[in-house]
């Protein structure tokens, strides 16, 4: 996954956060609701409050969600498959902000926050919706709501959901389908259809999903997003963006360690808007100027700065170096090399004949050397 800096703060943040409620349940409250004495307000109301009551982080026949997208989705509650894990129903207390209701549709905005020492910590403020079904109101997602007032493009395997600002560049979503076959073709892997969300900034991708704030949210606009199965969200590289691609195609289907499957990812798709390359060039920059850094002690290593991350770029050098030996074939063998560290550095000592504790002189040599080409 190409998350952005950001997430990684978010995730910090959020295990800070759950560690200080743990002993909350998820308490509701309510900011002043207009209309209150509406019936159907209430009804609306009290369907939320028996949803966060009924264990909505467990998986099964909920009765407050609606059949139709428990029928379509596994985790039918799209929420639940946002940043927020293991999960966003996780104690903090749930304020509701707004209740508004246009015929016969209503938004539930509500504040997941909690307060520690008396200063509010805001999760990420999160809209719900509700309507009938057979007479009955039920939970929506807000994700096939929103998606109608963007545009949609069907092009080979992916569906493509984008702002009405964007014209459609078929050239990119050509080059996206013949990525998908050659990699597809060369990894034996068999294509499957998914949807692609991209937007210029993330923030829009979020707001889509119904996060009209998310703990993580702001910093520079740059390229980034996350992919599932069936699913990616991305912003900043229009239709060609070929990292999640190859995450969500390669699924689980080559037991590889992280390192692996990122900086194959990145050596055949770039990685947050840039080829690997650029990233390589950057990091050789980077590590001239601090020489006590150690690449023997690579997979303890993380972030080179807000633009790169070691498994991105060194993961994807090492790739660079296994596919110049072996082609696709010599890549597949790597990419079932088996998932601990230990495996990791076997597998490099083994397709590049690097032991480990010569990484940070062979590595520092060919990021530069590469990075002269
Ligand atoms: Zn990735």
């Amino acid at each position: 996954m190409t998350g952005r800096q950001r997430h990684t703060i978010y995730t910090l943040t959020l295990f800070f956060l759950c560690l200080c409620n743990k002993s909350f349940s998820q308490k509701i409250t309510y900011n002043y609701i207009v209309d209150t004495s509406n019936v159907d307000t209430k009804k609306v109301m009290k369907l939320f409050e028996n949803y966060i009551h009924s264990k909505p982080d467990s998986l099964y026949d909920n009765p407050y969600w609606n059949s139709d997208e428990k029928k379509t989705y596994k985790v039918f509650d799209l929420l639940e498959r946002s940043e927020f894990q293991p999960s966003l129903y996780m104690g903090f207390p749930i304020h509701v902000l707004s209740i508004k209701s246009n015929k016969g549709l209503y938004e539930i905005k509500a504040q997941f926050s909690s307060c520690n020492d008396g200063t509010p910590y805001i999760l990420c403020v999160a809209n719900f919706y509700a309507k009938k079904e057979q007479g009955e109101y039920k939970l929506y997602n807000a994700l096939p709501i929103n998606r109608q007032h963007w545009q949609h493009t069907k092009f080979g395997w992916v569906d493509y959901y984008y702002p009405t600002y964007h014209k459609f560049d078929t050239f990119k979503a050509q080059q996206m389908d013949s990525f998908i076959t050659e990699l597809c073709r060369n990894l034996d892997l068999k294509p499957h259809p998914f949807a692609f969300y991209f937007a210029d900034d993330f923030d829009e991708i979020q707001s889509l999903r119904g996060f009209d704030y998310w703990i993580g949210m702001g910093g520079e606009i740059k390229p980034g997003g996350k992919g599932g199965y069936n699913e990616i969200f991305y912003s900043g590289e229009g239709e060609s963006n070929f990292h999640e691609p190859f995450h969500t195609l390669v699924g689980s289907q080559y037991r590889a360690h992280q390192w692996v499957a990122e900086g194959v990812a990145t050596f055949f798709g770039g990685c947050r808007g840039q080829s690997l390359q650029w990233h390589i060039i950057r990091t050789n920059t980077y590590l001239k100027r601090n020489p006590d850094i150690n690449l023997n002690n690579l997979l303890s290593l993380t972030t080179v700065d807000e633009y790169t991350d070691y498994r991105y770029v060194i993961g994807g050098l090492i790739a660079k170096k296994i596919f110049e030996k072996g082609g696709w074939s010599l890549i597949k063998e790597f990419m079932n090399s088996g998932q601990s560290n230990e495996d990791y550095y076997k597998a490099i000592e083994k397709y590049v004949g690097v032991k480990r504790n010569n990484l940070n002189k062979y590595l520092r040599q060919q990021l530069e050397i590469e990075s002269t080409k």
